[in-house]
């Protein structure tokens, strides 16, 4: 992750944080006073991400180029900001992290070198163990029912994410119009695409702690 990296960004301290741009962390349409707690979130994200979040120097270019930041309700640096600032509550139940395709242009882009895309993972993380409520509605069921499917083939499987998921939420006529274009432009095959080694992959998920997240 070298390309983009600006070197003299590096002999800037990276625990600059100025009170006064709180204003501009502020979620859109959203003039509620956040409130601010005590518990340790950046150094569970250290310990998740082996990152130090105070060296996001709050330049923005991650969230200038992120692919679906128009979806998101919070910019993702400033997730980052309420996160160095102690608004923990706010960042969690957030949608931003769950809305995150984890595409890495993000950190890719960051002068600092800071992995937002790993930021977001332990955001998630983080949000999952202590039960937060996200606002985006349904969105632990959509998560879930996407690592099924890695889970049973290695790969996604369009028409098995787009079942399972509306099973679970009973939501079964949104989103039908598209399904013809998708199928098409060959975006949803009828049978799954498997990978060979799918024993890894198994192994991959025991090791994981995924009883939390089914619990939701
Ligand atoms: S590009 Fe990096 S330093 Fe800039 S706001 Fe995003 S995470 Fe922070
Ligand atoms: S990894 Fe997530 S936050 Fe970063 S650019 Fe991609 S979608 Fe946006």
């Amino acid at each position: 992750m070298g390309a983009y990296v600006n070197k003299d960004a590096k002999k800037l301290q990276p625990s600059f944080v100025s009170a006064n741009l709180l204003t501009d962390t502020l979620p859109e349409n959203n003039h509620t006073p956040f409130q601010k707690n005590n518990s340790d979130i950046p150094e569970e994200i250290r310990n998740r991400t082996f990152q130090d979040v105070s060296l996001c120097y709050q330049c923005g270019k991650c969230s200038a180029g992120c692919p679906v930041r128009y979806y998101m309700d919070i910019a993702p640096n400033k997730i980052v900001r309420l996160i160095q600032l102690g608004f923990y509550d706010e960042a969690l139940k957030s949608s931003t992290p769950w809305i995150c395709a984890g595409c890495l242009t993000c950190s890719v882009r960051c002068p600092k070198e800071f992995n937002l895309a790993g930021f977001m993972d332990a955001v998630r993380e983080i949000a999952v163990k202590k039960k937060v409520k996200v606002k985006e509605k349904d969105i632990l069921k959509f998560h879930k029912a996407f690592l099924n499917q890695i889970k049973r083939y290695g790969r996604l499987y369009e028409i098995g994410l787009v079942g399972e998921y509306k099973m679970k939420t009973l939501d079964l006529l949104s989103d039908v119009e598209t399904a013809p274009g998708l199928f098409l432009k060959g975006k949803l095959g009828l049978l799954p695409d498997k990978v060979k080694d799918r024993k890894s992959i198994k192994k991959i998920f025991k090791k994981t702690d995924k009883k939390k997240i089914n619990k939701h």
